[in-house]
């Protein structure tokens, strides 16, 4: 049973002091749901990144999809699209780590020495991708420094081997083909799999087929660079290796959580939230960061729409402790990859058969049901247009028979 914290200290309306560490999507919800909920008092917001706020997911997306305007250390036309407005009423200090956590004096460490008191405090500090190597030949796509650096390098069309699919992994590639590069994806089974099911990988592997991928079944085992010929040698599970000018690894990430190993915040090495997001007396957490409790086990579903739901309730319940509402929604998500823009609500069960609801799945252009077998439904929409809540309702499983 998760244990139950005493809540925190500041009060809607009452002077306080709240400090939010991390600069994405879910701190910014954070911080626009704490002033939603009537909290006055000061706010302030601790970012590593240099940058305003922008969308991450549009960096797998639009801002690798047009490349003729390439600009490095710039803000180009594309890029501002995806950059928000700063979150209001807040201080940022943005380009500055929080490295040290001590949850008895309720005190902040950053990385310039200084200490921030905090009457509560949310912990937003989101996760970083994982890579093989330190090689300036291997690209991973987290932040924005990342997507300038990689859509440079793919103007140039260079062969480009993708390890991991994933969507993130299928999204880069589906980018890399798009600008007239040569790609090769590895992965062992079926990309898109353990995300999206057997039906909807399988439209998703014949599309990237369609446009020129070339997949490789296979775990990467090692990548190692090769000093005279510069370039990388990608070892695989299969006792092959393949040569790569180019690799971009999207093999997932690991959440930002060293600067809280002497906290006493971590359950075996993990920031392990409750319903409400709470960590301890005064402490909550969202996002990417963080792990929840699923059934027997813990889990950390590294998704948009979880981190903006977390980080709503982490506020509130900062605010208003228990009294606010639990964490409770239909997991969404989405990707756009090879021509296929997928909307999916609800978790799909891998094997099982959905219903075509409306259009034709030989077209690519479909809404989908599935009903699961033990966690409920599940609907996805492919080149389709339809609003999100009728998408959620579809994906509502069926009442049980009285
Ligand atoms: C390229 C890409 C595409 C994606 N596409 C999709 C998609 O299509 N659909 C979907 O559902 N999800 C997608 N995701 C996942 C989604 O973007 C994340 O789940 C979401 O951004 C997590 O938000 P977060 O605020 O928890 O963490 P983050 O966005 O990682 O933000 C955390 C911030 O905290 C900062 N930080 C870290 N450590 C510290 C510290 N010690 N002190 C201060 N600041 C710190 C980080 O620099 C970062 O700016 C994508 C992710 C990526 C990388």
């Amino acid at each position: 049973m998760t244990a139950m914290h005493p809540l925190p200290s500041p009060r809607v309306g009452a002077p306080g002091r709240i400090v939010i560490v991390g600069h994405g999507i879910a701190g910014l919800t954070a911080g626009d749901t704490l002033r939603r909920e009537g909290f006055s008092g000061e706010l302030t917001v601790i970012g590593q990144e240099p940058h305003d706020p922008y969308s991450r997911p549009a960096l797998s997306k639009a801002m690798l999809g047009d490349l003729s305007t390439p600009s490095p250390g710039v803000v180009t036309e594309v890029e501002a699209q995806y950059l928000a407005a700063p979150s209001a009423d807040a201080t940022v200090h943005a380009g500055r780590s929080a490295v040290g956590l001590d949850p008895e004096a309720r005190t902040v460490l950053l990385d310039d020495g200084g200490v921030l008191a905090y009457d509560g405090l949310v912990i937003a500090s989101g996760a970083r991708a994982r890579c093989f190597t330190d090689s300036p030949d291997e690209y991973t796509l987290r932040g924005l420094d990342d997507a300038r650096a990689l859509r440079q390098r793919l103007a140039d069309r260079p062969a480009v081997t993708v390890i991991g699919g994933g969507p993130l992994g299928m999204e880069v590639a589906s980018a890399a083909r798009e600008a007239g590069c040569e790609v090769t994806l590895v992965h062992r089974g079926q990309p898109m799999r353990r995300h999206v099911g057997d039906v909807l990988a399988g439209l998703c592997t014949s599309a990237a087929r369609d446009r020129g991928l070339h997949l490789v079944d296979a775990s990467v085992t090692r990548v190692r660079r090769d000093a005279p010929a510069g370039g990388l040698d990608i070892e695989l599970s299969t006792g092959g290796t393949l040569r790569a000018e180019v690799v971009v690894s999207a093999i997932g990430d690991d959440p930002n959580d060293e600067w809280l190993a002497d906290s006493g915040l971590l359950t075996d090495g993990r920031l392990l939230i409750d319903d409400w997001g709470v960590v301890a007396p005064g402490v909550v957490a969202a996002g990417d960061v963080a792990w929840r409790r699923s059934g027997p086990g813990i889990q950390r579903r590294a998704l948009w729409t979880d981190a903006i739901e977390q980080a709503k309730v982490a506020a509130a319940a900062l605010l208003h402790g228990r009294s606010a509402s639990p964490v409770s929604y239909a997991p969404y998500f989405w990707t756009e990859q090879f021509g296929l823009n997928l909307r999916i609500c609800g978790e799909v069960p891998a094997e099982v058969t959905p219903t075509v609801v409306d259009g034709d799945l030989a077209e690519s252009r479909a809404v989908l049901q599935w009903e699961g077998p033990t966690q409920g439904g599940a609907a996805a929409a492919v080149n389709f247009r339809i609003p999100i809540p009728k998408l959620r309702r579809l994906a509502r499983p069926a009442p049980a028979a009285a």
